[in-house]
């Protein structure tokens, strides 16, 4: 497995605990990688994605909520407003979000579309964590090291999973992948229980609660930001525009990602590959959501190329 992010970490996790030797190798760990810097809401917001990846969302929603209420390590529910401003019809599947509630016109900010939801947050180091260990604990290993050419170095019996997120197209010759940047500014709670998120294309609001701190977001860059602090300090007046006790917090902390975006992920073999060469990523802006029925297909596809184990 390439790649230590939540998409090449969930699939290790998977495998290992379905009983295949797994050896995970990464460049970086924990806070170099774009998932430290997810918000992280298991949400719904993916039907612009295709059919595939709407069901591994509803996969996110099921096994979130479990790890949730079984004390998985950075997960809660949080009930949250969901709004938009880019129509004014409160999509069909809305209503069927757990906890779905319409908002007050108080509650709405200003929005046309405006719902209640209760959804699993992810507080994304703790959990980068959480699932480290759980490698572990099942007998995977977990080394720090670049990968140049994937398939060196492993013989021609073992699948290779290319799981290396923004950078995973130059193993694979994809022009479709774009690494979309975002920032989570990390700022102290001064008192919020629920969660905030705006859909919407280039610029939004949102708000996730981590106990006494937040993660502010709201922003989908071609390029890294020259100055973070000024994009943080763009984002914190944002969300003090609709929830005036965010004003003036100053960040304790600025989170920078690059989000693998694609049409769509992929997840398939690589025909030109002599040895299984798996390439699984691409998940965009909802890596997270989609992680576990992402890593669910990718065991089925390599327990099909490995039987027997
Ligand atoms: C600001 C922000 C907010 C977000 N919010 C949400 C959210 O609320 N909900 C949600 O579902 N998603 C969210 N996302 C999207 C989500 O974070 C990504 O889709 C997801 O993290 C992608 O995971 P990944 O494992 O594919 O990539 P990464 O996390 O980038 O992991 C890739 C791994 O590959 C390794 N690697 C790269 N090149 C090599 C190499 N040559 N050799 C070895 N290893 C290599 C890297 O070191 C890294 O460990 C957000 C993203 C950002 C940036």
């Amino acid at each position: 497995m390439v790649g230590a992010g939540v998409i090449g970490l969930t699939t290790a996790v998977v495998l290992a605990e379905r009983g295949y030797p797994v050896e995970l190798v990464s460049a970086g760990r924990g806070r170099a990688t774009a998932s430290h810097a997810a918000a992280a809401l298991i949400g719904p917001a993916v039907p612009l994605f295709g059919e595939q990846m709407l069901a591994w969302a509803e996969t996110g929603i099921r096994e979130f909520s479990k790890l949730a209420r079984d004390g998985g390590r950075g997960v809660r529910l949080q009930d949250g407003r969901l709004v938009t401003a880019t129509t004014d019809e409160t999509p069909e599947w809305a209503y069927r979000i757990p906890g779905y509630g319409p908002c007050s016109p108080e509650e709405r900010a200003g929005f046309p579309v405006a719902f209640w939801a209760e959804l699993p947050i992810v507080d994304m180091l703790p959990y980068l964590d959480y699932l480290e260990q759980r490698l572990r604990l099942a007998g995977g290993t977990v080394t720090e090291r670049t990968v140049t050419d994937l398939r060196d170095g492993w013989p021609p019996e073992t699948v290779v999973v290319n799981s290396a997120g923004a950078a995973a197209g130059k193993f694979a010759a994809d022009d479709q992948l774009t690494p979309v940047y975002g920032l989570s500014v990390i700022v102290p709670n001064p008192g919020l229980d629920t969660f905030f998120y705006e859909a919407a294309a280039s610029e939004w609001v949102s708000w996730f609660c981590h106990g006494d701190r937040l993660s502010l977001g709201g922003d989908a860059l071609l390029q890294p930001p020259a100055d973070p602090e000024a994009a943080a300090a763009e984002i914190i007046a944002r969300c003090a525009a609709v929830e005036p006790r965010l004003q003036g917090l100053e960040p304790l902390e600025i989170r920078v990602g690059a989000r693998p975006m694609r049409e769509t992920a992929r997840l398939e073999w690589d025909a030109a590959s002599p040895a299984p060469l798996l390439h699984h990523y691409g998940h965009g802006s909802v890596g997270v959501t989609t992680s576990w029925g992402a890593a669910f297909d990718a065991a089925d596809l390599i327990e099909e190329e490995l039987p027997g184990r």
